[in-house]
């Protein structure tokens, strides 16, 4: 059974070095979480999983890692400074502050109940600083609330660096901010995360279809990283939902602890965010309401040999956040078993590809030095393979080191004995994480085995 409250995940993240509260010696950041050892690792296998499914696996998905701080004008002409608002309301009573969207009674404050509560206010998301040492309305820049925007103005970059033609997409993941109204719900809302987002340029007249084929794909996806299909909701916002930019966007919400939330957004953003940001915008034809850009030194458009024009292609966008990708896939994977003997134990079934440590080598006996010396080499041998983290183990308590290895989610112990220095083949025992069956191999065999079973 997958967690059922956000408790559990708190405490087990805490306890083994998933994720820490940001500051915590100093009380706490609100809304922000440090990645411990474990987490490092999980949200990184996380990111190449999804690096190698969106840009390696296909042959129309070029990368690009653009700066965290954005150029004013870009957050202008992308809609944001203006528009990238949610409503404030705060309760003269008990001073709680809320997103009015999020309210369970408008009328009402969600923590003491009083009416007396101010009308909304539109609250700008985006962390704004200045850049260099000058402060005034030219050094203004913006951390970005998203990754895409970097996406669009390098469009014609990565065009004339790589000669694509649609459909064909850039993928980018890495850091956003926003400036939460109520950052909560652990990892869930904060105002530093990690997205992955993938912008799919097609023509128009293919997006409704391209729309549909990254809906199965994304699902399909979340799917191996963990997350079933039957645990997804697809939302089709409804349009009075749509973000402005929106032709049409499917919502992905999972069934997290604290309810049913986003998870990924996938949405037809059509010629929105490359006419905004285009120069000759009156020559393109272009289909969305964009602000007139007289700032642009580019056009952002592509050449269609067939009709011989100038055209600016439409956009789907899967957008998954990072941290919420976390915490889904450690929902699910938590699991507590009863076992045999009235004991229980509680274990992380994640996929092996995410799970942070891949092999724990165990020794025996913690200050025998040939048993030591043998665990070591077997480590020392099995990390040349490239499976990931291999993690020497000298505890001594081999018991210990099981329950340990089942919580944090490492799919295979190796146990290195009396019999792994005294017989003949080195014998080792290998224990899987969720059968606990132990297998006996030759040190010889164990780099094939490791091989075949991570491949
Ligand atoms: P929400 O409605 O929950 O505020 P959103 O619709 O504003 O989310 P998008 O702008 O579509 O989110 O961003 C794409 C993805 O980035 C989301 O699906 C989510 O996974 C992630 N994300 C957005 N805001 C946050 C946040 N404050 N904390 C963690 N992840 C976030």
């Amino acid at each position: 059974m997958p967690a059922s409250n956000m408790s559990q995940l708190v405490s087990l993240c805490k306890r083994r070095g998933f994720i820490f509260q940001s500051a915590d010696i100093y009380g706490g950041l609100k809304g922000a979480y440090d990645y411990g050892p474990l987490g490092a690792e999980l949200k990184k296998n996380l990111k190449d999983a999804w690096w190698r499914a969106i840009v390696y696996e296909r042959d129309d998905v070029e990368g690009l890692d653009g700066t965290i701080i954005g150029h004013q004008k870009m957050f202008q002409y992308s809609g944001h400074t203006e528009t990238f608002n949610d409503p404030l309301v705060d309760c003269k009573a008990c001073k709680n502050r809320m997103r009015a969207d999020q309210m369970k009674d408008p009328s009402k404050c969600d923590s003491c109940g009083s009416t007396d509560i101010t009308e909304p206010r539109d609250f700008n998301l985006m962390f704004k600083t200045h850049i260099g040492p000058v402060q005034n309305d030219a050094s203004i820049g913006y951390l970005r609330p998203e990754t895409a925007q970097h996406i669009f103005v390098n469009f014609k970059n990565v065009i004339d660096a790589t000669n694509r033609k649609a459909p064909f997409g850039i993928a980018q993941q890495g850091r956003a901010f926003r400036n939460e109204i109520v950052a909560r719900n652990f990892i869930f809302r904060v105002r530093e995360f990690e997205q992955m987002e993938l912008e799919f340029f097609v023509k128009p007249g293919d997006d409704e279809t391209w729309h549909e084929y990254w809906l199965a794909s994304r699902l399909q996806w979340w799917d191996d990283q963990g997350v079933p299909r039957d645990k997804i909701h697809v939302l089709d916002v409804p349009p009075e939902d749509l973000a402005h930019y929106s032709k049409r966007t499917y919502d992905l919400e999972f069934e997290f602890p604290h309810g049913v939330e986003e998870l990924e957004g996938i949405a037809n953003r059509t010629d929105y965010d490359l006419g905004n940001h285009s120069k000759n915008q009156d020559q393109l034809n272009i289909t969305a309401k964009v602000h007139k850009n007289t700032d642009s030194n580019t056009k952002m458009a592509l050449f269609d040999d067939q009709e011989k024009k100038w055209y600016v292609p439409y956009c789907i966008e899967p957008s998954a956040g990072v941290d919420r990708g976390v915490l889904a896939i450690l929902t699910e994977a938590y699991t507590e078993e009863n076992l045999e003997g009235g004991k229980s134990r509680i274990v992380l079934k994640l996929k092996k590809h995410l799970s942070p440590v891949k092999v724990a080598v165990i020794p025996l006996k913690k200050n025998h030095e040939g048993i030591v010396g043998k665990a070591m080499e077997i480590k020392n041998d099995l990390i040349k393979l490239g499976i990931g983290r291999i993690l020497f183990e000298n505890t001594g308590n081999v018991g210990k080191a099981y329950r340990r290895h089942d919580e944090v989610g490492t799919p295979l112990c190796v146990t290195v004995d009396f019999d792994s220095i005294e017989k003949e083949g080195a014998p080792v025992t290998v224990r899987d994480r969720d059968t606990m069956e132990q297998l006996s191999l030759f040190q010889a065999d164990l780099n094939d085995y490791m091989l075949k079973y991570f491949g």
